[in-house]
């Protein structure tokens, strides 16, 4: 028997379709259109693919996007009277500020700077800490841990009375998933890295969340039979191409493995170096081309990686009753959930 299929491209479409129908409703009964301000620090390219993937989030699901941009390095003054500013505007209704900040920065301050009020990611102390506290109710709640249990509840996952166990304990996922159970009344049980038997921890999970950054580490005997397993981890991998060869650097000696640029391969890939045909040489990313005489002409050198989870996915599947995928599991629901608290700040002003 194979597990269930926990569609998270499927769902998130629908809490995305499903806010987009609330703030058309509050645009045309209240004439508020929600806004999500970005504040991007430096020019780390993940951070900026993940700034503008938000942004057009915002455009599809008709919310106002406002984008603030700093050089890396600006001085954390100078970001405080941003997210300052930000906080007085009246058309900005979630602020986010994306992490990691540039390392001279003290991330904390940052955040608590935001306005409790438009806290969207929900990293604010005091929304971390009303998350953690019986009987309060935060804000906001984070993106991500948010997802995970929407993932559950819309696939009509049991979370009350039910054992979970969590494994990872970071302030961005494992902590606040932990909680998210807890006020669903599940019984949590959080691992990390110092936990003496995780194979026989996590066996006892009716409900198990990986959220440690290690590829396909939960294997099948890991697993509780009918078990529900998120996978939040996002891993790269390396994955063999048919025109992998072994290649040593002229520069440095080392050899690696790599093929030369094939146009029919679509994403998936990274530069890994350049070999120059004319002269036979190679070199790996990061060297300068070495001295190889007048017509060095060099071509890209890649190698091509996957993306999985935590959890190893055709393991797994054999024995647990409802499992995410990677990709197409926790992760669209990151965005979904932002947008959706994005809404609810733009909700909470008409009290
Ligand atoms: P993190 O801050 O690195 O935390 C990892 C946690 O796993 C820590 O608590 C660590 O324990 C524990 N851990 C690491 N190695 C372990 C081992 N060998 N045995 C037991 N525990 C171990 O990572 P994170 O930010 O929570 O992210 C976790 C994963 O989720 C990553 O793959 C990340 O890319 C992914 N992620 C996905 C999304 C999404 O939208 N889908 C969002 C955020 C993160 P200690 O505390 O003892 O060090």
């Amino acid at each position: 028997m194979t597990a269930q299929l926990i569609d998270g491209t499927a769902i998130a479409a629908a809490i995305r379709q499903e806010t987009a129908d609330a703030a058309a409703k509050l645009k045309q009964e209240h004439g508020i259109v929600p806004g999500l301000a970005t504040v991007l620090v430096g020019e780390n390219p993940a951070s900026k693919a993940y700034v503008g993937s938000k942004q057009r989030a915002c455009e599809e699901l008709g919310m106002a996007s406002i984008g603030r941009k700093l050089p890396a390095n600006a001085s954390q003054a100078e970001v405080e009277k941003v997210v300052a500013d930000l906080n007085a505007d009246p058309n900005v209704h979630g602020i986010l500020v994306q992490l990691p900040l540039p390392r001279h920065m003290d991330e904390e301050k940052v955040l608590s700077a935001i306005s409790l009020e438009k806290d969207v990611d929900g990293f604010h102390p005091v929304n971390i800490g009303r998350l953690s506290m019986k009987g309060r109710e935060p804000l906001f709640v984070p993106c991500t841990p948010a997802g995970c249990v929407e993932l559950l509840v819309r696939s009509g996952v049991e979370i009350g009375g039910k054992e979970a166990v969590v494994l990872g304990r970071s302030n961005i996922v494992g902590l606040p998933v932990a909680m998210l159970l807890l006020h669903r009344n599940a019984t949590i049980t959080i691992c990390h890295s110092r936990t003496a038997d995780l194979p026989a921890t996590c066996r006892r999970a009716d409900i198990l969340i990986a959220a440690v950054g290690r590829a396909e580490m939960v294997k099948r005997d890991w697993v509780k039979p009918g078990a529900a397993v998120i996978d939040v981890g996002i891993n790269q991998v390396w994955e063999a191409h048919p025109a992998d060869k072994e290649y040593t650097c002229a520069v440095t000696g080392e050899t690696f493995v790599a093929h030369l640029e094939d146009e029919s391969e679509k994403g998936g890939r990274r530069k890994v170096g350049d070999f120059c045909p004319s002269c036979n040489k190679a070199w790996l990313k990061g060297q300068a081309a070495p001295d190889c005489g007048a017509d060095c002409e060099p071509v890209a050198l890649y190698r091509k990686y996957k993306l999985v989870g935590d959890v190893d996915f055709a393991e797994v599947n054999e024995v647990a009753g409802h499992l995410t995928p990677v990709p197409g599991g926790v992760g669209p629901m990151t965005i979904a959930m932002l947008m959706h608290n994005t809404y609810r700040g733009a909700l909470h002003t008409i009290g």
